[in-house]
């Protein structure tokens, strides 16, 4: 009797330690790793964030860059054009840009507390949504838009070097940092297209890596807005290998009958 208390007592205590052992794995998985546990967006529990790390709420109201939209820059076109006036007119060194999203709404809010807030754990839901726009695009080398030092160190991370890196993990592609970014330029919303490609020349430099002609390179960045930045990225890279792809969690987009700056579409090849 005393032996068979004694086996029961034990197997309740290994059942409240696996109970106590699950319930701490919850927890700091929720401390370091929320959105495992609840839509990335709203906060509200989800059954399987692998599979989608959003609800079914949020999806309805999500701003899903899923309407009609340029086939190289992934802007929303309201005419029924296949490529966007800017892209008809100028030239793109990368091949073709993927964007999940539009810059507004939560969308743009938790972008901006993954950079600011310090959520760098938003890397790898927003990486997963990206990831899931390139199915079927070939890629051989990940790589991303570049920080200065000193902003870095300010920030303590790149948030494009992190979506990167979980791109890289999901699509197993080695990640390469291909680019360094010399000084900070003025905020950009305050320039026209043509200062913008102006402050690039000589703000971002590639290094000295491996790359051959044979590879198809994927850019990474958070937004992109005008595409001066992975444009000019994409275009110290394009001479060396065979295709520069291009992403980032959101496009931004400017409707035409709002008071949109006039964009020149003079588009120069980065000086090498
Ligand atoms: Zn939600
Ligand atoms: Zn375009």
């Amino acid at each position: 009797m005393k032996k068979k208390d004694s086996k029961s007592a034990c197997k309740s205590f290994s059942v409240r330690l696996s109970r106590f052992w699950t319930a701490s794995k919850n927890f700091a998985s929720q401390l370091f790793f929320p959105e495992n546990m609840k839509c990335v967006f709203c906060g509200a529990d989800i059954p399987n964030f692998e599979e989608r790390p959003y609800c079914d709420e949020c999806a309805k109201t999500l701003p899903f860059n899923n309407g009609h939209r340029c086939q190289i820059c992934d802007v929303p076109i309201e005419s029924e054009a296949n490529v966007c006036d800017f892209c008809q007119k100028g030239k793109h060194f990368f091949k073709k840009a993927f964007c999940p999203f539009l810059y507004d709404g939560v969308v743009k809010s938790k972008i901006l507390a993954f950079k600011d807030s310090n959520q760098r754990w938003r890397a790898k839901s927003f990486a997963r949504m990206i990831a899931d726009r390139l199915d079927g695009v070939n890629i051989d080398v990940i790589t991303y838009i570049p920080m200065t030092e000193k902003k870095l160190k300010k920030r303590s991370f790149n948030q494009s070097q992190l979506l990167a890196e979980e791109i890289g993990k999901i699509l197993q592609k080695p990640v390469l940092s291909c680019f360094e970014k010399t000084r900070d330029v003025k905020a950009q919303k305050t320039l026209s297209y043509r200062q913008r490609r102006e402050a690039m020349v000589g703000t971002y430099k590639l290094k000295r890596v491996k790359l051959s002609k044979s590879q198809n390179v994927l850019i990474v960045d958070d937004i992109i807005t005008t595409c001066a930045t992975i444009g000019y990225c994409a275009g110290l890279i394009y001479p060396k290998v065979q295709n520069v792809y291009a992403c980032a969690i959101a496009r931004q987009y400017v409707r035409s009958n709002s008071q949109a700056p006039h964009y020149s579409v003079e588009y120069l090849m980065p000086k090498f």
